[in-house]
């Protein structure tokens, strides 16, 4: 059994200067309208891999400087290769009136560093990094080669990542895949996912008259607004569940194994999300043995934003010439994203909303889960109950999205999660923050895990 207390140690006698370096990558805003920021970011973490020892290519889509690179990094050898999927582009950060600090000058308070892309996925990225590290630096050569995969479009969709991995044939074609982050619930349970759900964004728009009216004509004009509201209340039943034509198609009924890996899962997590949110009661009455079935295997329909007329100030008598919405729909396995879409599309014609348009780019991606029974999940558990000494929840999927079918889904790669993201880091929202705690405990995770991954066979 490899020495891993001195392997912990290590951690530990680094976390200060580790968490500085953190500081750094997360002063980069690099958000996807800032392209700047996120070539900043790339070369950030692309020295960063190389000062780890990591042979570093940079890889760009030929004839388009506007995608931000692919930064591969890979270090060590042998039979086995582990993708670790990760992003240094990060959600958008308004509105900055809501963050206590500034999003982009991180600080510690509490024990937690306060930044945006601080977990979602800076300091996930970071953990696995000095994981590596560690384990080098105290028990010597890797027992396999780790491929770092980090991209920059993540959170809008990875739209150019097939194309970006094309450009390195066979770097599909691994043992294993390790997606961005891991999870720890609020009781510091850590969770292990065998997949990720699959995503829809679209923005639909209604362009009622040809400019803004004066409102005294809302009695002759078709209002945008009001057309696209009656559209929308279509999309949901009075307990505001889906009720989307066709959402379902290809949904497969879950496998007995698949339902025992959700029931296992314990519930007391759940009602404490309930209080953190607010809420007394999920849609529909849900228990809370429902609603974890439901987030597993059910596609979600999600209104993310919506936006017509005059917001500001005062008044302004309007009758608005345009409305917008833009819809998130999570799918599951099975699901085709451009069939599912279509299956909106005709939901509106039958009902007369044929004036409700699509905008012109929709982004999807595919769900992709790890059949349950898979040793990679083992591994992953036994690591994370052996360093946050609480046994691991299993999850099928993560509720969220993530490219994993872009890396495995073409050659039925294995794949699971692994770190220290807490359910309340708050990722996407202000005040994001990551656990330092957490965070060291990430990379002695990560650090074991090499050793198990290595030793599965087949
Ligand atoms: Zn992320």
């Amino acid at each position: 059994m490899p020495d891993y207390a001195a392997l912990d140690r290590y951690v530990e006698e680094h976390m200060s200067a580790w968490t500085d370096e953190l500081t750094q990558f997360c002063r980069f805003p690099s958000e996807s309208t800032d392209l700047p920021a996120l070539r900043g970011a790339a070369e950030w973490i692309a020295e960063r891999l190389d000062r780890l020892g990591a042979r570093v290519d940079t890889v760009e889509l030929p004839g388009d400087p506007n995608v931000p690179p692919l930064v591969i990094g890979e270090i060590g050898d042998g039979p086995m290769t582990l993708n670790a999927v990760q992003h240094y582009d990060v959600q958008p950060a308004v509105p900055y009136e809501l963050w206590t600090t500034p999003p982009y000058e991180p600080e510690v308070r509490d024990g937690r560093l306060y930044a945006r892309g601080v977990t979602d996925n800076k300091g996930e990225l970071m953990s696995r990094v000095w994981g590596v590290e560690a384990y080098l630096a105290t028990l010597g050569r890797l027992p396999c080669r780790v491929r770092f995969l980090v991209e920059g479009e993540e959170e809008y969709g990875s739209g150019h990542l097939d194309q970006l991995l094309d450009l390195r044939p066979g770097i599909r074609k691994v043992e294993g895949a390790l997606i961005e982050g891991g999870g720890v619930d609020l009781v510091g349970q850590p969770e292990i996912v065998g997949g990720v759900r699959g995503i829809i964004v679209v923005e639909l728009f209604v362009k009622s008259i040809a400019y803004d009216a004066h409102s005294s004509l809302a009695t002759v004009l078709p209002s945008a607004p009001a057309r696209l509201i009656q559209a929308l209340a279509t999309f949901w039943n009075e307990d505001g569940q889906p009720a989307v034509d066709g959402l379902n198609d290809g949904v497969l009924p879950p496998t007995p194994a698949q339902v025992a890996i959700v029931d296992s899962t314990s519930t007391a997590d759940l009602a404490d999300r309930k209080r953190e949110f607010g809420v007394d009661r999920f849609l529909g009455g849900m228990n809370e043995r429902e609603a974890i079935r439901a987030m597993t295997f059910t596609p979600t329909c999600n209104v993310q934003g919506l936006w017509a007329g005059f917001t500001g100030p005062g008044a302004k008598t309007i009758t608005p010439a345009e409305a917008h919405v833009r819809i998130d729909i999570r799918l599951v396995p099975d699901q085709d994203p451009t069939a599912i879409l279509a299956n909106l599309r005709a939901h509106l014609d039958r009902r007369g909303f044929e004036d409700v348009k699509f905008g012109a780019k929709a982004e999807q991606e595919r769900a992709y889960w790890t059949t349950p029974d898979d040793p990679l999940l083992d591994a992953a558990a036994r690591v994370s109950e052996a360093v946050f000494g609480r046994p691991a929840k299993r999850r099928l999927s993560a509720p969220g999205t993530a490219p994993m079918w872009q890396v495995c889904g073409r050659d039925t790669i294995r794949m699971t999660s692994l770190g220290g993201g807490h359910d309340d880091c708050r990722a996407h929202a202000p005040d994001e923050n990551y656990r330092l705690d957490y965070a060291a405990k990430a990379a002695q995770v990560t650090a074991r895990f090499l050793d198990e991954f290595a030793a599965i066979d087949g």
